[in-house]
């Protein structure tokens, strides 16, 4: 099914948030991203909020008086919980038709103004909670950049492995550790073996890094056994978010074969508290192309949609705040941006392959992209690749170096989408902080 614009994605669209109207605000009226929140230091219940400009607008609040009829207001009534789950089951029918209530209701001159804006409250004023009640995990490897960067780096002579041109490779990973932005992470403890050691330690990893990602939450799922087509893959995905697949690279160089990372990255990964959901990215689209010479995807991973639309094009971007840029009153430095349109497979791959086996996806899972890395090396999504192994350290402007990261840094993602004739719309930001290890004694 192709993905259409429509009156929610005018770029002259201006609401009466007035800061939803500010140049460069991530949150106008064509974006109405979802996320869950309460107000900060509160003991309310989380619930479903939807950004506009600096506030959130409360569905529970606003359904409540009225404000949604038909079938958005049973979307909406989806929305009065804790989590996003509901609304995600819904599916598509239902999410277009509570987008445009919501984008009808935010516009200026909406009659039902004074009685909706008693439902907003300020960003600056909410604490947020992880979007959905992520039942599994799965994260992908879906940059030939990065996939090749780091094969370089693990295995010089054979940099990347045969099966990453025909498959979306993944493994399962944790959902019990993933932490909405803000997330203080203690730097895991775990076995490694250090260069020229005989015998592995546990010890606390000399080696953490970050992995630029997009997180892609599923909507409907699909009944166990029955695989979802490339045709129907996008009808069962809700929306996209940042996310920091933070990574120990020593634990993960011995731990990795023959199975896959285990704790070197299950120890924690953090989501941005906004979901821009697919609709919103229509505008973003992108024909999705194979690179010359690369094998064609097999039948099943193809469809005429993917090669008409099948990429995003999500700019992205990394920062860092070490603990003396912070008391120095120094300004978060870039280490690094990178596209989503560069992922070597697309989100529909994803879910096709990961369900041709017959697996079930639910909603409110949670699927990794992997880190996004692009062709140049300052579009590197990981420290690991920057520092090329940690053989050559980044400075940073007031002098400090980095090969991996140090106890007090903070990690900060953004993104955000533009393209001629749409609105620029954006995913706020995940940020995180990594504090030093439990003592092992
Ligand atoms: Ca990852």
């Amino acid at each position: 099914m192709m993905i259409s614009t429509n009156e929610t994605h005018n770029p002259e669209l201006r609401s009466w948030v007035a800061s939803a109207n500010a140049d460069g605000t991530d949150f106008p009226i064509q974006n109405l991203p979802f996320g869950v929140f309460r107000r900060d230091g509160s003991v309310e219940a989380f619930r479903v909020g939807v950004a506009i400009g600096d506030q959130i607008l409360d569905i529970t609040a606003a359904q409540a008086k009225s404000v949604f009829t038909g079938d958005a207001d049973t979307a909406a009534l989806a929305c009065c919980a804790p989590t996003l789950n509901a609304y995600m089951a819904l599916g598509s029918h239902a999410w277009s038709a509570l987008r445009l209530a919501l984008s009808r209701a935010l516009r200026e001159g909406y009659a039902l103004q004074s009685a909706l804006s008693t439902c907003l409250v300020a960003q600056a004023d909410a604490e947020f909670g992880v979007p959905a009640q992520i039942g599994d995990y799965t994260d992908f490897y879906t940059s030939v950049h990065h996939a090749t960067n780091i094969g370089k780096l693990l295995r010089p002579d054979n940099p990347l492995l045969p099966n990453y041109k025909w498959i979306p490779i993944g493994y399962h990973g944790r959902s019990s550790s993933i932490g909405i932005s803000g997330q203080e992470l203690r730097r895991p403890v775990s076995q490694v073996m250090r260069p020229g050691a005989t015998e592995p330690v546990l010890a606390a990893s000399a080696r953490m890094d970050y992995e630029l990602e997009m997180g892609i939450f599923i909507g409907p799922g699909n009944a166990l056994g029955e695989p979802v087509s490339m045709q129907q893959a996008e009808q069962h995905v809700f929306g996209m978010c940042l996310f920091n697949d933070w990574s120990a690279r020593d634990v993960q160089g011995w731990e990795y074969q023959p199975l896959g990372p285990f704790l070197s990255k299950n120890f924690a990964s953090t989501v941005s508290p906004w979901v821009v959901t697919m609709e919103a990215l229509a505008p973003y689209r992108q024909a999705w192309t194979r690179i010359e010479g690369d094998p064609q995807p097999l039948p099943y991973l193809d469809s005429p949609e993917l090669r008409e639309q099948g990429a995003v094009g999500i700019e992205l971007e990394v920062f860092i705040l070490t603990a003396a840029m912070r008391a120095q009153g120094v300004a978060e430095h870039r280490l690094s941006h990178s596209n989503f349109r560069d992922a070597y497979w697309s989100v529909s791959q994803m879910v096709a392959h990961h369900t041709v086996n017959g697996c079930n996806l639910q909603p409110g899972d949670l699927l990794g992209s992997g880190t996004q890395s692009g062709p140049e090396a300052d579009e590197a999504g990981s420290m690991m690749e920057l520092s090329k192994g940690g053989k050559e350290a980044i400075t940073l402007p007031n002098g400090e170096k980095r090969t991996f990261l140090e106890d007090g840094d903070t990690i900060i993602f953004r993104g955000g989408c533009q393209a001629a004739g749409a609105a620029r719309i954006g995913f706020g930001e995940v940020r995180g902080a990594l504090l030093p290890a439990r003592s092992l004694a």
